[in-house]
């Protein structure tokens, strides 16, 4: 009767365990002040652009002549051409409205998009990664290859081998013929590390070669500082032929809450995807709410750019601050130039588990084990920039006195 499928997921959601460990804590420690530098949230109020278009669009909804029922299931015009001129024109980038599926959030898009392929696709991720990707393609069934990336290779994941007879060879990573589908995400969570255009550019020369598929998740390109560091992999030449691109405004603007992002489905690429992902949506989608969409087109207005630009700027701070500290106090760390997580080697002897354990107990700090996000973020652990000054620069110093 039931997907079988499910059986095979790891027993809890990485988040829904750390937040029982952490609620066991509190129930044998009620005074202790926890600061969390654990789950991805933000902590910073929506912009007041944004507070303004929420507000004019509720009054919108108040009078019969404004009033706005179901939108259209791929978004609304006035926000799919805002994303166009801004997220693409604007780096010359040929994408045109009709490619953009506005979205509750990019955790719904990665998660469904998998619904698109084959059940014998075969599914590649680096590893550590993103565990939305991992699940939604175990509970299809597919089979799915890990990339490492650690500080061995700078974080950077090697391409799949792949036989050209569809056989599996010693390393062999994907089978011709099956089909196989990347994902990528840069800047990177958890690992908070990017790919330059260079490196980028491997892949799609890599993707369009084997006939593979890259599904390539931008949520952090916010973030990012480096020029040489892509926003979007359709910087990338050839990258219409063989990528779709996840958007999400949650980190960008602080939408986690009002819940907002997009996906760019190229007509170039050669299986028809957006029409079947548009049929899809129309299924099974039924738009996301007028307000959010209002909110996100306020973001890219004048105001609410500079507005957006000030509030990463707070938590990159954070992050430059964090990483200064960490490294001070003897800790490898890498990421945190381009994104908003700084992925920290533990002590040696400890796991990610026991770091996480012991930084709970003795710094009331919650940071993410790197185990939790797959076999090679063992011996790290995640810690995002996301908190308040305050509570990121108190967590440091308890950090500090605890060593
Ligand atoms: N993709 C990545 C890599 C993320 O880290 C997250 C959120 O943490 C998402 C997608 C989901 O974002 P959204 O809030 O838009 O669903």
């Amino acid at each position: 009767m039931i997907n079988k499928n499910f059986l095979n997921l790891a027993n809890n959601y990485l988040f829904a365990e750390i937040a029982r460990k952490v609620q066991v804590f509190k129930a044998e420690n009620p005074k202790a002040n926890i600061i969390s530098l654990g789950i991805g949230d933000v902590t910073q109020p929506l912009c007041p652009a944004v507070i303004e278009a929420l507000h004019k669009a509720a009054d919108e909804m108040a009078v019969a002549a404004t009033f706005r029922g179901y939108g259209p299931e791929q978004g609304y015009d006035f926000l799919r051409n805002a994303i166009v001129d801004n997220d693409f024109k604007s780096r010359d980038i040929d994408i045109v409205a009709d490619e953009i599926f506005v979205s509750d959030g990019a955790k719904s898009d990665t998660g469904n998009f998998q619904e698109l392929l084959s059940a014998d696709c075969v599914v590649a991720v680096t590893d550590p990664v993103y565990p939305v990707y991992v699940d939604s393609n175990i509970m299809a069934g597919r089979r799915i290859v890990k990339l490492p990336c650690t500080a061995e290779n700078n974080f950077i994941p090697e391409v799949p081998l792949l036989s050209p007879q569809g056989e599996k060879n010693s390393s062999s990573s994907g089978e011709a013929g099956k089909g196989l589908v990347i994902y990528l995400c840069y800047p990177n969570n958890p690992t908070g590390t990017t790919l330059t255009k260079e490196q980028l550019k491997k892949w799609v020369d890599y993707a369009l070669a084997n006939n593979a598929l890259i599904f390539y998740d931008a949520a952090y390109e916010a973030f990012i500082q480096n020029d040489d560091v892509p926003h979007s992999i359709y910087e990338i030449e050839g990258a219409k032929h063989c990528a779709v691109e996840f958007h999400s405004f949650s980190k960008t603007a602080g939408f986690t809450g009002i819940r907002c992002g997009y996906t760019v489905v190229p007509k170039d690429l050669p299986v028809p995807l957006n029409s079947l992902w548009n049929r899809r949506q129309c299924t099974k989608f039924n738009g996301t709410s007028y307000l959010s969409q209002r909110a996100a087109e306020a973001i890219y207005t004048p105001e609410g750019k500079g507005q957006v630009r000030a509030t990463i700027k707070y938590y990159m701070d954070n992050a430059r601050v964090m990483r200064q500290d960490l490294t001070d106090l003897g800790f490898k760390v890498y990421g945190g130039e381009d994104a908003p997580y700084l992925w920290v080697s533990t002590p040696k002897d400890m796991t990610s588990w026991d770091f996480f354990d012991w930084m709970l107990r003795s710094a009331y700090v919650v940071c993410t084990p790197g185990a939790g996000f797959g076999p090679s973020g063992e011996g790290y652990v995640r810690l995002t920039a996301f908190g308040t000054h305050e509570n990121t620069e108190k967590a440091l110093r308890r950090m500090a006195n605890r060593l």
